[in-house]
């Protein structure tokens, strides 16, 4: 069988698993994305091939990472949640590794995988979203990664959608992502807690009093079991979900939305509001189709599941 190691490597988290050529998970391991160094970076990549090698015969390696690859897909040009500076990663991750590796953007690797073997399969026009650290974006035509003129192109996430609003990683101010992304739900959350409003008693008691231990996956488990307050955060973050996505409509009119990374365990708590801001934004309403948004079939491992099948099948 044709086995590849596909790697996400996100702002928190690296996923790295192999896949067979069905698009099935055979092995996976997850580390936490190693701190500011590019170095380190790298480091835990070999760690986890090798590993990951150790037990299978490996035919290729595909990387998806967070950042803005150029369009030949050998440099990272730059990374708001990591250090990549003009970094050239593949050809770094070659020489470590001793053999060709593949190297793209994780959103765009996501939403390969859901145009393959999930729910976005043979969609024509399709736009994904992944939500996590921050918002990765890509648009999928006919199973074609549209990457733009320079490679950058499905940067969704910072579309600014708040002029003056919050601080992103990129440098702009009221970036989509400071709003609808997992790390969004976190701060709003800790904003909550330290108001020591009533209604965050329960978030309170899940951290044991520590407010900084208050994060996104914290809250989608609370709201999952119910806790009012994590509920009425998840919807706010679904409103500014559904705000951007009528945008995107606007300027793309895709046939299909699918929404993927770690923040879609919230499934329906976060899809719901969505779909009713982006019904109520979406410009033309009532008067054109609405595409239907759906959640991603393969979860947070569409990542590494799409950047193992592209290293199959080079994107076009
Ligand atoms: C980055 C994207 C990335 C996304 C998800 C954004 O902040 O600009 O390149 O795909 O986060 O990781
Ligand atoms: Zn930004």
């Amino acid at each position: 069988p044709n086995l590849a190691i596909g790697i996400d490597i996100g702002g928190t988290k690296v996923a790295a698993g192999v896949v067979d050529e069905q698009g099935t998970v055979l092995a996976e391991l997850r580390r936490q994305t190693p701190g500011r160094d590019p170095r380190a970076v790298e480091a835990t990549i070999v760690e986890l091939v090798s590993e990951l090698g150790r037990a299978y015969r490996i035919a290729s390696v595909g990387i998806g990472a967070a950042g803005w690859m150029d369009l030949s897909g050998s440099t990272v040009l730059f990374s708001p949640h990591l250090a990549w500076r003009n970094e050239p990663l593949r050809s770094n991750l070659e020489r470590l590794l001793c053999r060709p590796v593949m190297l793209t953007n994780d959103a765009d690797a996501a939403a390969w995988a859901e145009w393959r073997f999930g729910a976005g399969r043979g969609e024509s026009r399709l736009v994904c979203i992944t939500l996590g650290t921050g918002i990765g974006g890509a648009m999928l035509m006919d199973g074609r990664i549209e990457r733009g003129q320079f490679g950058v192109a499905g940067e969704f996430g910072h579309q600014v959608i708040m002029p003056g609003g919050h601080r992103c990683e990129c440098g702009n101010r009221g970036c989509w992502e400071q709003y609808a992304s997992g790390n969004a739900l976190g701060r709003e959350a800790r904003e909550l807690a330290r108001a020591k409003s009533p209604v965050a008693q329960e978030i309170l008691r899940a951290v044991d009093g520590d407010v900084e231990a208050i994060t996104g996956a914290v809250i989608t488990e609370l709201a999952r079991q119910g806790d009012p307050a994590s509920i009425e955060l998840i919807d706010d973050v679904g409103g500014w979900l559904g705000l951007g996505m009528a945008n995107l409509a606007a300027a793309l009119d895709p046939g299909m939305f699918v929404v993927g990374g770690g923040l879609c365990e919230a499934g329906e708590l976060l899809l719901e509001p969505a779909r009713r801001a982006f019904g109520r934004n979406l410009t033309g309403r009532g008067f054109r189709p609405a595409a239907p948004i759906a959640l991603a079939a393969l979860g947070p491992r569409a990542g590494l599941i799409g950047a193992a099948d592209l290293s199959r099948n080079p994107p076009r």
